[in-house]
């Protein structure tokens, strides 16, 4: 079942060349799958994507293009310059 949703998240351009870009680079939180639940109880498939954002970040001493999640890009913004 969890393949099929990936399939999903494929569909939502979300995977490209078997890497998930809706990942966190630094905590690795990605997709999470569960279901719809009409009034009627009907279940069906969906999934939820992390709040990710392309940030630049220092990574061994360089700056680095990323996706991170918005907790961890709260995080960045705290941390001693
Ligand atoms: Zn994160």
């Amino acid at each position: 079942m969890v393949s099929y949703l990936f399939g999903i998240v494929a569909k939502k351009g979300i995977q490209v060349k078997g890497e998930t870009l809706a990942q966190c680079f630094l905590c690795n939180k990605g997709p999470t799958f569960g279901h719809n639940v009409s009034h009627s109880k009907r279940r069906t498939n969906r999934v939820w994507l992390p709040n990710v954002h392309k940030a630049v970040i220092r990574w061994g001493g360089r700056p680095r293009r990323i996706y991170i999640c918005t907790r961890c890009l709260r995080t960045q913004a705290k941390l001693p310059r």
